[in-house]
């Protein structure tokens, strides 16, 4: 089971600053405003990179909060908190901790496009965020509200282009200086709360807006396009006066599948997961919605709201006449709550009781906290480069929210990226990218400051062109040598992990394709297996375990002394070798197994060859130079497309 010492808040709040009077003056590499879960990463990154780093946030008892839904992950989220993972951060090894209900959603789709998931227990998730906070070193955390961001005119032969120097705290006269600061307020700047026709100042419930001095320096000083945008919360509901009965039962996972690469299980037994399931919305629902419409100030407003999370009043709206579902979620292992997915809602207090109580098994049920809307500015993300600095500003880095996103994974992968590179600047070393081909990182970036958004941007499988090959079960190859080479915000020790994973599917796959018989002696072994369409060839192992029917279990029981020192990477085996041969065509595939043994020329510049290989795999081939054909199919990442391309041009120039 999953272990880890929990340092508990008190002692957290102890060691770290709640006073910042004799912090004034003084110098950080990196300042980062925002302790949710852009800057929570962020300022993690940034202190394992080497910068000495201060993270300022309103309430320390708040870092890590979970402010709507209690889950992490989902289809391409679920890879973002993979690829957060393979890069050092903390939300996967807070997931796994955290966890009380795990899935592994769109199973019945490729590999490529599962969306590992959990729900989480709020409590957990924080306490997890909080303690490894405080064991990160070279981090400080201090509560404060930072009023004000400091610039000045960064060098006269560039007029327009600021430098960031630090920032000011509420109540303080003298600054706190910085190399770089990274901006993640969420949905805290300018943020304003409405509920049926009331609105107050607030960036979350309970927890007041960023300073109006935050957004005037962005707009005035640095001339910043912002925008609005807004986003909702449902109620949170009795568990104790919920009829479960008159829902269904979704069961999690058997085996609950970890997120992190450092972890072979979770905390939470599998028979300890807890229940999800899953209710309809009627047509009284509807009939609610249109009848409280004039007491409904958040759904009147023009501003864009998250249309792939959409409140119940959108929905309705926009698909009269249909049932909506609505998931009922645990909100942890002690909490009396339950979190219904699918109905946020703004209306008054009272209608919201007369809405949830129109779905059956909330026929009697009670509201403890009534759901509400936010909205808040964010900046246009066009003025970002691949860094996440702010152009026109040299040091200030923006991630999460604030850059018109909306989700956890989403902050959390920008966060890492972001504060990585703003401690790069801070200790003068150049900034790294990430590319669309080698990451969901990269595309969300690429997305972001490429195109910019008009409405709250979630992550898609669909968004990524290469999805094939950026899976969940890979992004440790793809991600933590160069998170580690390259960026320097990966541990050396999650570093020969990766190493050593790297290596033995290499092994593993050679000592596959060594394991070489017909199809009869084939079916001998396994006499279960079909392989109707094997006749005549010789097949090899690695063919063999491509069919659907056949696991590498199966294969390790009958050559064990070849394949047992590989029983830890069957899953990634199995999927390794299916997608090798699933995304080629019999001729392709016929053409590789003739000219395996094809040399390929050791001088060879695989950046600049002419061929669509994706930087992903001309780094791998750059770094292997395997030295035949066949050498370069069992290399992990290098993808079955790339191989063919590979073939046809050593062919042509052969
Ligand atoms: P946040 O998690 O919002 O963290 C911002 C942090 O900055 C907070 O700790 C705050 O205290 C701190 N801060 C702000 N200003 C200052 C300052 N001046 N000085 C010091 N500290 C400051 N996401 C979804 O995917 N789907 C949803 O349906 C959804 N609904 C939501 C509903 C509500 C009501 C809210 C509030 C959020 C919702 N979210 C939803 C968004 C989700 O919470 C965010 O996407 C995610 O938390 C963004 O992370 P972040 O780090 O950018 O900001």
């Amino acid at each position: 089971m999953l272990t880890k010492k929990i340092v508990p808040l008190q002692s957290f709040l102890s060691v770290v600053s709640r006073r910042a009077g004799h912090l004034a003056g003084r110098h950080y590499d990196v300042i980062v405003v925002g302790g949710g879960h852009a800057g929570t990463e962020a300022a993690a990154a940034a202190a394992r990179v080497g910068a000495e780093t201060l993270l300022v946030t309103q309430k320390i008892h708040t870092i890590g909060v979970l402010s709507c839904n209690p889950s992490l992950g989902g289809v391409g989220k679920g890879q973002l908190v993979k690829e957060v993972d393979a890069l050092d951060g903390l939300c996967g090894r807070a997931g796994d901790w955290a966890g009380i209900y795990f899935s592994i959603l769109n199973r019945r789709k490729g590999p490529a496009v599962w969306g590992p998931r959990a729900q989480l227990d709020r409590q957990r998730y924080r306490e997890f965020i909080q303690s490894e906070l405080l064991c990160t070193p070279r981090l400080t955390v201090l509560e404060g509200a930072v009023e004000e961001l400091m610039v000045t005119d960064a060098n006269p032969q560039e007029p327009g282009r600021h430098r960031v120097t630090g920032i000011r705290l509420a109540n303080d006269s003298d600054p706190i200086l910085a190399s770089s600061v990274v901006l993640t307020t969420g949905t805290f700047l300018s943020g304003s709360l409405f509920m049926g026709r009331t609105t107050s100042p607030g960036g979350r419930i309970g927890d007041a807006p960023s300073s109006a001095g935050i957004s005037n320096t962005l707009r005035d000083r640095l001339g910043l396009r912002m925008g609005r945008l807004k986003t909702g919360t449902p109620p949170r509901i009795l568990k104790d006066s919920v009829d479960f009965s008159l829902a269904k039962f979704q069961p999690p996972d058997s085996i609950p599948s970890p997120f992190s690469f450092l972890n072979t299980h979770v905390r939470c037994k599998p028979e300890e997961q807890q229940s999800c399931y899953l209710t309809y919305t009627t047509p009284g629902v509807e009939r609610v919605v249109r009848e409280t419409l004039h007491l409904n100030c958040h759904v009147q407003q023009d501003t864009k709201g998250p249309r792939y999370c959409p409140s119940i009043e959108s929905r309705v709206l926009r698909f009269p006449g249909r049932s909506h579902q609505v998931w009922l979620e645990p909100e942890g292992v002690n909490s009396d709550l339950l979190y219904p997915q699918g109905l946020t809602m703004t209306m008054p207090p009272e209608m919201q009781l007369r809405l949830i109580r129109e779905i059956p098994p909330f026929h009697r049920a009670e509201i403890h906290t009534p759901g509400y809307g936010v909205h808040y500015d964010y900046v246009c993300p066009t003025q970002l480069s691949p860094a996440l600095q702010v152009k026109s500003a040299q040091g200030l880095f923006l991630a999460g929210q604030i850059n018109g996103t909306t989700g956890y994974e989403e902050a959390a992968a920008q966060g890492v990226w972001a504060g990585a590179n703003a401690a790069r600047s801070a200790l003068s070393m150049p900034p790294v990218t990430l590319s669309r081909t080698e990451s969901y990182i990269g595309v969300l970036i690429d997305d972001l400051v490429t195109r910019g958004v008009t409405e709250p941007y979630r992550m898609f499988t669909s968004r990524a062109e290469f999805r094939t090959s950026l899976r969940p079960d890979n992004a440790d190859l793809r991600l933590t040598l160069k998170g580690f080479e390259e960026v320097g915000c990966v541990s050396s020790f999650r570093y020969q992990e990766t190493v050593r994973v790297r290596d033995s599917l290499q092994e593993a796959l050679t000592a596959l394709q060594s394991l070489t018989m017909s199809p009869p002696a084939w079916r001998k072994k396994l006499p279960d297996i079909r392989m109707s369409e094997a006749k005549g060839n010789m097949l090899n192992g690695m063919e063999v375990l491509q069919y659907q029917d056949v696991s590498f279990e199966m294969l390790e029981s009958v050559f064990p002394e070849c394949l047992s020192p590989y029983k830890e990477f069957s899953q990634r085996l199995k999927i390794e070798v299916f997608l090798t041969f699933f995304h080629l065509s019999k001729r392709d595939i016929e053409r590789i197994q003739r000219e395996e043994n094809m040399s390929l020329p050791q001088d060879i510049d695989y950046f600049s060859l002419p061929v669509s290989l994706s930087v992903e795999v001309r780094q791998i081939l750059d770094r292997v130079r395997p030295s035949t054909l066949g050498a370069a199919t069992r290399l992990p990442g290098v993808t079955p497309a790339a191989i063919v391309h590979l073939l046809n041009y050593v062919w042509h120039k052969g």
